[in-house]
This record gives structure tokens, C-alpha cells and sequence, in this order.
């Protein structure tokens, strides 16, 4: 290998290193490791610690590591799931034989071979196969020829880093180890006195101990550490974001109480706690000249809509107007008609109005000629409003629904429309727990509505065996045939996007051939259609009674016949996301169902199942899920795209609020860190980052 000493050698890309080359390099970068630095700073999320065993001696449930020659190996298909694994059967000294299975990992049988000499390190299955006892996805070494017999790795204690396939936690070992030399070079973006208040190692001895500890103990202190400072760095980005957003001021829009009364004698209904909490928080952040920033999470159906009116009809009174954005056009249509039901009666002169790409050329000049000359006090839209060159005579206020749905640019550009800062209002129906939005979304405010309005029907929701698949049709014919509407949701398959597709569309033909024929009235609908919102219209029209659907489905439309949610696959889903399907139901005056089925089902995920069939709270759910994932199921996480260090914090919140005293009380002290050279290198890098996204 090259010899590396410089420290820029740091910021190398990994393929610099002989071993790596570019195809190894290409997955790790899946894995955010490009350069020598993100391979020294990204540590293994875990250690395993193995007790060398006889295959005779292996205890059921317990971590073990076996040295054993390989009697056969082959691939195999599953009968039922028709899933690739690789077969192995091994034999100790003893002659006792072990059964090693591989999922997903057919590269096995490229370099394993029969008589092979492998030391094997993973957890005893829980049930034999056959007599024999059996291991699922080891670790394993091939021990080399004549004479060695030791293993360099597996025994004693392995590290565990994140992979994908094609990778194992070996070989990233092996890489680290020849750049570890290196460590001393790294930057340290933690300031020493935070270092000293928090007790933490400083970046180097972390990257040292964390990936070559002596004891389970240092690799606590290392992983301390760079959960702290990966913290530190992304809280210190929200410090400098709301420092920026604070230095341009907002017009402050006063609080009428006149204006706060017609509000509610127009809605026709009374505001849940919940939402007059929020609607108070918003109203005092309006007030001031530093521009409001709230997200405001509330379950599906809790009523955001009428808390973002109510600012809307405050602004209004100010002399000013209202933008409110939504991710599709069905969205944007349904806010359109929201807004005007809750305002238009109570305000005369507060006119609403919509803007969409489908709309006509002429339409759309008279909406923007409208909202450039301030004739209208609210425009809702979409995409278009950010596309179309809409211009405000007089931008107060700035409301996102869905806003994760949204890229920070998107958001941005919405808010450029008005003449210094509008205030700024985000909307999300995914409930997530207070230190996760914090942790994902600290530049904001936050406020919750964790109420439901009076009267709602919970969704009637059972968990059911696939082998009684047909009670739940039977269900979707009845509802149907009572002049209601289904959905049924396809199992989430990880691959892409036109596997998805296919496979939708294949269970959507054999459901018109075999179970639901004419006259029943079928959609489909998957992220590779063009036309998904016509379909979603035609569901919302009543002009099909059961929807076959992919996930793109989660977004809020809101279609009140629809009173079946058919979930297949359910076990493959997270928790909060089944709740987001479940939300799709429910929102009319008839009573409506949830059947989850399982489609390999374990104790454990019929468990989860079974909690979300027993909890209407979104809020509790999203907790029980990020409690699940964020212990067992790391990959799950890095799907939802958080660090493990965000995960770390959710589950600890006291240290998520030491990290944003910390950051805020650096960011005040020196707002362009320029007296923090590392820091501020990645906050830029983060802040860069999320501005793509
Ligand atoms: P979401 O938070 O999912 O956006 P919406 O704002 O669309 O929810 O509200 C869902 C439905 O509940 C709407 O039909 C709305 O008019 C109604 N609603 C909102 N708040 C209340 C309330 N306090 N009492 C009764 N109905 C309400
Ligand atoms: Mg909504």
C-alpha cells in the first residue's frame, strides 16, 4: 500500500488504499465512507464477544465461535418464500455436525469450499434442524493451510461495523487497521472545555479505542464521544441556521383577539386543547421580528389544517398574506377547500386561492396577478407556487403541510417570496417524539397536537393469519358492496423501484382475475406511474372501489367512503408507517377497519403487530418503533436516514439537551466559529449537505 503520513492524507479518497480499489470503494461509500477520514471516524456500532466451542457443547441462544471443516455447501431456494441461501454443513475434530445458513450472501460460495477450515462466530440457533445445531449469517475466517489453526479475528471479541453485501466487518477491520496510523492528524471539532464539563476522550484516542478496544469499556468512552460530537456537529448547524434566520427579521404580525374570535365563531367546531396550545404558540411567535420557525407534528386527523388557518386569518388582519405549499395537487385541492370553508365565511374580504400546474395558462396568470397585486390573502399550491415565478405583494407567512416531503432548498425558495422573511410554519402528520425532532429538525420549534378532536372513531384494527386471507376480502366485498371504498397495500420489498412497480401490478391483476371481478371497480397506483394523481383523484371521485397500492400512498389524502385498509406484508413495514396507512381509513362517520397480515410471521413481529392493532396513538407508536429499531434493527434506522448517534439520542434525552446547550452556547459566543476552524469545516459540510437534499 502507499504510504500515507500527511494529514491531508485524510481527506484521500478510500480507493487510495491498494486494498480497497474501486470496487470495494463504491460500497462503502453506500455505507457514507469516502475518504480516509470517514473510515477512521465511522466506528463499529457493536462488539461481539465469542466463547470457542465444541459443536457438541453449544448451548442454544448464546454466542458461540466453532473452528469446523466444511462437509458440503450449497445454494438453496425456499420453498415457500422462494428466498436464496446459501447451505452449509460443517464437522469439528469430533465429528459433530453444525448447520450454517447464509441469507442474501450468495458471494459464500466463492470462497468457502467443501473442506475448507473456517473458525465460525455468531449466535446459536434457538432451534435445532434435524438434530443438529445450527448458526444463521456468522462471522466466519478461513483458517489458512497446514498448522493454522488460531483465527486472527473470530474468538475473542469481533467488531460489528454497518455493511452491505459484497462487505464484511473483516475487511473494514483490516482497512482501518492500516490507517489508524493516522488518527493523530484528525481535527478535533469538540472544544476542549466541552470536552472537559462532558468527561469525553478527545478524537483521537475515540478512533483508537473505539475500533481496537481492550474492553467492552473503552469502546463505551469511544462511542460516548462520537455520539456527543456527531450531536454537537449537527446541533451546532441548527444554532448557526436559527442564528441566520434571526438576523433577517420577520415583520411582526400583532395578536387581535377580535380577529382570534371570528376565527372560531367561523369553524364550526371547537378547537381541541391541542390545538389552541398551538395556535398560541404560534400567535406569540408571530409577534416578534425574529421570524417563527415551528414544525407543527401532529397525528393524521388531529386538525393541523385549522391551526395553520388561524394564522393564516391573523396575517391576513395584519395586511398581509399567506402561502401554504403542499407535496401534490389532490393535497393542494383539499387544503384549498379547507381554508376556504374555515375562513372565507368569518372574513369577508379574505379571498383564497389555488395554484397548480394542471390549471390553465390563463388561470394560473389571473392567481399570480392576483397575489402580486395582494387582491388575494392566501395562495395554496404546490410545487408550482416555487416554479411559477409567483411573486407576494406582501408575504407574512409561509406554511410547508408535509414538509418532509420537501428538500430545506424547496423550503427556501418559498420563503425568498417575501419582502424580508415571512414567518414560517412547517406541517408533519408522521408523529415522531420530541427528541427525534429535535435531533432531526433542531433549527425549528416544535409544537405537538397529540389530541384527537371529540367523536373520532378509532380504526377498528386486527391482526389476521394469511391463511384466512379470504375473511378479509370478504370484508372489502361488503363494505364495498355498502357503497364504501378499500385499499389494499402491497408487501414493502427492498429493492427498486421497478421491481416494486411489477410486483404491484402483478397482485393487482391476479386480485381483478380471481377475487375482485367485474363489477367491481379496481385501481392501481406505485411510484413508477405518471399518472398517480388522476388515479388518487379517480379513488377520491368514488370511481374506484378498491385501490391496490404501493407505500406512495402514505401522503394525506383525505377520502372519507373509504373504509377498509387492507395491509399485506405488514410484518415488513415499521410500526409509525403502518399507523400512516391506517390514517387513510377513518376519516368519515362510518366505522372503519384495519386487517394486518403477516407474511412470515415470527412471535416478535406479530407482537409489533399486535401493539399497533392495541394503540391509536401515533405518538406512542413512533416511540415503541424508534425503542424496537433503535436497538436491533440498526439498518431499519439507516433507512429513516438518522445517524446512530440520533438514534443514541432518542433514547436519551438528557444528553440530547447537554449537546444543545453546548452548541448554542458556542454558536452565541462565536456566531461564524471562526475560532473553531474544525467545527465550523463540518458544520459548512453538514449545512451543504442537507441544502442538496
Ligand atoms: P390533519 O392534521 O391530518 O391535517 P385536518 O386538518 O385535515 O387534519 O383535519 C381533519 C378533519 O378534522 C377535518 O375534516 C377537520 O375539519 C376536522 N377537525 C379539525 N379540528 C377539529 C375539531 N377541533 N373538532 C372537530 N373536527 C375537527
Ligand atoms: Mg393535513
Amino acid at each position: 500500500m502507499s504510504v500515507l503520513v500527511l494529514p491531508r492524507a485524510l481527506d484521500a479518497p478510500v480507493d487510495q488504499l491498494q486494498d480497497i480499489g474501486p470496487k470495494y470503494s463504491k460500497l462503502l461509500a453506500k455505507l457514507g465512507i469516502k475518504t480516509i477520514r470517514d473510515l477512521l471516524l465511522t466506528l463499529p456500532f457493536g462488539w461481539e464477544t465469542y466463547v470457542p466451542s465444541q459443536i457438541s457443547s453449544l448451548v442454544p441462544g448464546t454466542q458461540a465461535s466453532v473452528i469446523a471443516t466444511v462437509v458440503s455447501i450449497k445454494p438453496v431456494v425456499t420453498p415457500r418464500r422462494r428466498m436464496r441461501l446459501v447451505e452449509a454443513t460443517v464437522a469439528d475434530d469430533s465429528g459433530a455436525e453444525m448447520r450454517v445458513v447464509w441469507f442474501h450472501s450468495p458471494y459464500i460460495l466463492k470462497h468457502l469450499r467443501e473442506g475448507d477450515r473456517v473458525a465460525f462466530a455468531g449466535v446459536v440457533d434457538k432451534s435445532q434442524f434435524r438434530g443438529r445445531p445450527g448458526m444463521v449469517n456468522p462471522q466466519h475466517e478461513r483458517l489458512g493451510e497446514a498448522g493454522e489453526t488460531a483465527p486472527q479475528r473470530v474468538g475473542g471479541m469481533t467488531p460489528k461495523y454497518h455493511l452491505v453485501e459484497g462487505l464484511t466487518s473483516r475487511k473494514i477491520a483490516g482497512w482501518v487497521e492500516l490507517v489508524l496510523p493516522l488518527a493523530g492528524h484528525l481535527e478535533d471539532l469538540l472544544p476542549p472545555e466541552v470536552r472537559e464539563r462532558h468527561r469525553l476522550l478527545d478524537v483521537a484516542d475515540a478512533v483508537r479505542l473505539g475500533h481496537k478496544p481492550a474492553s467492552l469499556e473503552d469502546f463505551a468512552a469511544a462511542r460516548k464521544r462520537m455520539t456527543f460530537a456527531d450531536l454537537f456537529e449537527l446541533q451546532a448547524a441548527f444554532a448557526m441556521m436559527r442564528a441566520s434566520i434571526a438576523a433577517e427579521p420577520a415583520t411582526p404580525i400583532p395578536f387581535r383577539q377580535d380577529v382570534g374570535d371570528a376565527f372560531k365563531s367561523g369553524l364550526g367546531f371547537e378547537l381541541t386543547g391541542a390545538q389552541r396550545l398551538a395556535t398560541r404558540d404560534a400567535f406569540r411567535d408571530m409577534q416578534q421580528s425574529v421570524p417563527m420557525n415551528r414544525l407543527l407534528n401532529g397525528d393524521v386527523g388531529s386538525g393541523k389544517t385549522a391551526v395553520a388557518a388561524a394564522c393564516a386569518a391573523m396575517t391576513h388582519a395584519a395586511g398581509m398574506q399567506t402561502v401554504v405549499m403542499a407535496p401534490t395537487e389532490i393535497l393542494a385541492r383539499q387544503h384549498l377547500h379547507k381554508f376556504r370553508t374555515y375562513l372565507e365565511g368569518a372574513f369577508s374580504d379574505l379571498k383564497v386561492e389555488l395554484l397548480v400546474s394542471s390549471q390553465s395558462t390563463a388561470e394560473r396568470r389571473r392567481v399570480r396577478t392576483s397575489a402580486a397585486s395582494g387582491h388575494c390573502a392566501l395562495v395554496v399550491g404546490t410545487h408550482a407556487l416555487i416554479e411559477d415565478e409567483v411573486e407576494f405583494f406582501n408575504l407574512g407567512l409561509a406554511v410547508v403541510d408535509e414538509q418532509h416531503r420537501f428538500g430545506t432548498r424547496q423550503r427556501e425558495l418559498l420563503r425568498a417570496k417575501g419582502r424580508g422573511r415571512p414567518h414560517f410554519l412547517a406541517m408533519t402528520a408522521t408523529p415522531i417524539p420530541r427528541t427525534l425532532a429535535l435531533a432531526m429538525y433542531g433549527e425549528m420549534t416544535l409544537s405537538v397536537i397529540d389530541e384527537m378532536p371529540l367523536g373520532r372513531v378509532p380504526v377498528e384494527t386486527e391482526v389476521i393469519d394469511p391463511e384466512h386471507r379470504d375473511l378479509a376480502y370478504d370484508l372489502v366485498r361488503k363494505e364495498v358492496a355498502a357503497g364504501h371504498q378499500a385499499f389494499v397495500i402491497c408487501p414493502l420489498i427492498e429493492e427498486s423501484e421497478t421491481v416494486v412497480a411489477r410486483s404491484a401490478t402483478a397482485e393487482f391483476e391476479r386480485l381483478r382475475k380471481d377475487v375482485f371481478p367485474e363489477p367491481m371497480r379496481m385501481g392501481l397506483i406505485h411510484g413508477r406511474l405518471k399518472d398517480k394523481e388522476v388515479v388518487m383523484q379517480r379513488f377520491a371521485g368514488g370511481e374506484i372501489d378498491v385501490l391496490v397500492a404501493t407505500a406512495v400512498v402514505e401522503v394525506g389524502v383525505d377520502v372519507p367512503n373509504a373504509t377498509v385498509m387492507m395491509i399485506e406484508g405488514a410484518d415488513r413495514f415499521g410500526l409509525a408507517q403502518l399507523h400512516q396507512f391506517r390514517g387513510r381509513v377513518g376519516r368519515g362517520s362510518a366505522t372503519s377497519r384495519c386487517v394486518l397480515l403477516a407474511d412470515d410471521p415470527t412471535d416478535k413481529s406479530l407482537a409489533r403487530l399486535e401493539l399497533v392493532a392495541r394503540t391509536s396513538s401515533g405518538f406512542k407508536l413512533a416511540e415503541e418503533d424508534m425503542r424496537l429499531r433503535g436497538t436491533g434493527e440498526l439498518l431499519g434506522s439507516r433507512q429513516h436516514g438518522l445517524t446512530d448517534a440520533a438514534m443514541d439520542a432518542l433514547l436519551q434525552p438528557q444528553l440530547l439537551d447537554d449537546v444543545r446547550q453546548e452548541a448554542e452556547r458556542i454558536v452565541q459566543a462565536d456566531p461564524s466559529l471562526n475560532g473553531q476552524p474544525a467545527l465550523r469545516a463540518a458544520v459548512v459540510r453538514r449545512l451543504e449537505l442537507t441544502s442538496i437534499s
